[in-house]
């Protein structure tokens, strides 16, 4: 039984489709607020300031985190910082809106703490040799990155039992739909192809 809070937590595994998942929810569910969160990674081409990330220098990340701005912050995968606003997610849970957080598993774990009655979904690869073909297949990242961050999933992938929910990302469309439904909102009927990300 799902827990139709105001807020949830989409976490799980690196190159599971997190990203993918979450941008075809930004795409197809408007009435899903999704969290822009900070990073002090440099932005990818086609990511626009302000709609995929607030892009930040690493004094202004500095900044958020002393001013107490941030609902969970982290380092990923031992290299750039990314961290939710307090702000923008406070005034959305306010409005009623439906608020998903797509993050690492470090945040999660802090928002859990800060915001128990929070709902945690962990989205899960079909199987391990589907996430390696993703993350390499992605062919965004150094070799030395791919196996920084093949080292994070096998960790990550251990996390499963502290959420409340698996959903199994085998197919985006089926996988965002569920996620959907258990936000306690209503998928959609005939939606169009994912765009790629
Ligand atoms: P990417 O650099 O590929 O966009 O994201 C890398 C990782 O950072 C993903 O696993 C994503 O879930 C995570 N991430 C993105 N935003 C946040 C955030 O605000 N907080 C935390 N803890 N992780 C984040």
């Amino acid at each position: 039984m799902s827990k139709k809070p105001g807020l949830t937590v989409l976490a799980g595994p690196t190159a599971v489709g997190k990203g993918t998942v979450s941008t075809y929810i930004r795409d197809n569910y408007p009435e899903v607020w999704l969290s822009v969160s900070a990073t002090t990674r440099a932005p990818r081409p086609g990511e626009v300031d302000g709609v995929h990330y607030f892009f930040k220098t690493k004094d202004e990340f500095e900044q958020l985190i002393a001013d107490g701005e941030l609902l969970e912050w982290a380092v990923v995968h031992g290299q750039n910082t990314y961290g939710t606003l307090k702000s923008t997610v406070n005034q959305a849970i306010a409005e009623g809106r439906s608020v998903l957080l797509e993050i690492d598993l470090q945040g999660a774990r802090q928002v859990k703490e800060a915001v128990p009655d929070a709902q945690f979904v962990f989205l899960a690869p079909p199987t391990w040799d589907e996430m390696v073909r993703r993350l390499v297949g992605r062919g965004t990242e150094t070799p030395d990155e791919q196996q920084r961050r093949l080292e994070t999933a096998k960790l990550e992938l251990a996390a499963e039992p502290e959420f409340d929910h698996t959903v199994i990302n085998d197919d985006v469309r089926r996988a965002a739909d569920e996620l959907v439904s258990l936000m306690g909102l209503t998928p959609h009927p005939h939606l169009p192809e994912p765009s790629a990300r």
